[in-house]
């Protein structure tokens, strides 16, 4: 079985697992108790970590806030600054190609009185500035763009999106799960205020994730969606997740060790799946801007098939999906708003390489698919 899915979720890395491992049984204090040495330990140990995390995305250790994942980041980060803004900012302005977390959250919001705004994208994927700076007023409480799509992989220009944001008061949150550890990423640089983070897609465990608030210019508040102990600033109570919060430690400080090679390697070995993927069944299409875009990531059309009974053929020997992994089956509302119809939108692979992803995994798979494009195209009517 050849893993290409990376965008889905990692293995954790060996060295991430050895440094956890010591967090389960020997050293399973709580981290939130004071008294004694294995608190203390497990303290230390979680403040390690935020340093590392916080180091990879051009923050201040103080600026992270640990949660459960990216899920939980991205509903705090929304909702816990809704409830602060209101009534005099009630507006919140994203993008289509969100990831459903944002998507849905903006529309509980909306059902609870806000007013959300969401932006279409163009042909390639990126969103039109003209058009945002056109949508935030006065009374836009934030802005929530992703760092990098996880169906296709497109950057968007963070720190311009900032600018547009702040020039009218509104904060800037921004998804940045598929980007850290994969590209270059500062918050601080970039004017990010919120931004939101999970281990397991940058080879941490799952379970785990965090929360960039800003601290300084601006002082970012956010309701709690969780009351209880204090913990975290008092923005998210509950006893933290020692041995997941220093694999997600561990595994920052070791993508921002790979970062430049494991990128240019990935590129690479992307260009030549692409590549091998042209010169086989000809007619396809890459869905998303080829140049503003993850180096890990290929999402592809492939005009004249049966999406679903190409991803079942290919089921047994290759992990890849059609798109996010929440909302398989259903034609991608991504590829949708790139202007795909549905047949095509069905018909596409989304192929995410990784940090085990060998040269021999990519030229096999693309002449596993293409033969079985080739096959399907064959006895398809059409
Ligand atoms: C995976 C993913 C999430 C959800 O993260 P979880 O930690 O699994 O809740 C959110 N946004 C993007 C872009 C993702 O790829």
């Amino acid at each position: 079985m050849i893993y290409m899915d990376y965008h889905a979720t990692t293995p954790v890395d060996p060295e991430v697992v050895a440094a956890m491992l010591p967090y389960f049984s020997e050293k399973f204090g709580n981290a939130a108790s004071r008294q004694y040495r294995l608190g203390w330990d497990a303290q230390e140990a979680v403040e390690q970590a935020r340093s590392e995390v916080a180091a990879l995305i051009g923050a201040e250790a103080k600026d992270i806030v640990w949660t459960s994942g990216a899920t939980e980041a991205n509903n705090l980060a929304l909702k816990g600054l809704a409830e602060v803004t209101m009534p005099a900012r009630d507006h919140f302005v994203t993008v289509v190609t969100e990831h459903k977390s944002v998507l849905d959250t903006c529309k509980r919001l909306e059902k609870q009185g806000r007013s959300t705004t969401v932006l279409a994208v163009s042909g390639d994927g990126s969103i039109d500035l003209d058009i945002l700076r056109g949508a935030v007023t006065e009374r836009t409480a934030a802005v929530s763009v992703m760092a990098a799509n996880n169906e296709i992989g497109v950057l968007a220009p963070l720190a311009e999106i900032a600018a547009i944001a702040h020039a009218r008061g509104a904060l800037l949150h921004t998804d940045a799960v598929q980007a850290a550890g994969k590209v270059p990423l500062n918050v601080a640089a970039s004017g990010v205020d919120l931004a939101s983070f999970t281990a397991h897609k940058l080879y941490g465990p799952k379970g785990v994730g965090a929360l960039y608030v800003r601290r300084k210019s601006p002082r970012v508040t956010l309701a709690p969606m969780l009351d209880g102990g204090g913990h975290e600033r008092g923005m998210r109570s509950g006893t933290l997740n020692v041995p997941g919060i220093v694999g997600f430690g561990a595994a920052a400080a070791l993508a921002g060790r790979c970062m430049a090679v494991e990128s240019a390697r990935l590129r690479q070995l992307r260009d030549r799946l692409l590549e091998g993927l042209k010169t086989r069944v000809g007619d396809l299409m890459v869905n998303g801007s080829l140049t503003t875009r993850l180096p890990g990531n290929l999402n592809v059309s492939f005009p004249g098939v049966d999406g679903e009974a190409l991803l079942v053929s290919l089921s047994d020997d290759v992990a890849l999906s059609s798109g996010a992994a929440c909302t398989a089956a259903e034609p991608s509302h991504v590829l949708k708003a790139l202007g795909r119809r549905t047949e095509l939108a069905l018909a596409s692979l989304r192929f995410g390489l990784g940090r085990w992803t060998t040269l021999q995994e990519v030229d096999a798979v693309a002449a596993r698919v293409s033969d079985e494009v080739m096959r399907l195209r064959a006895m398809s009517p059409v």
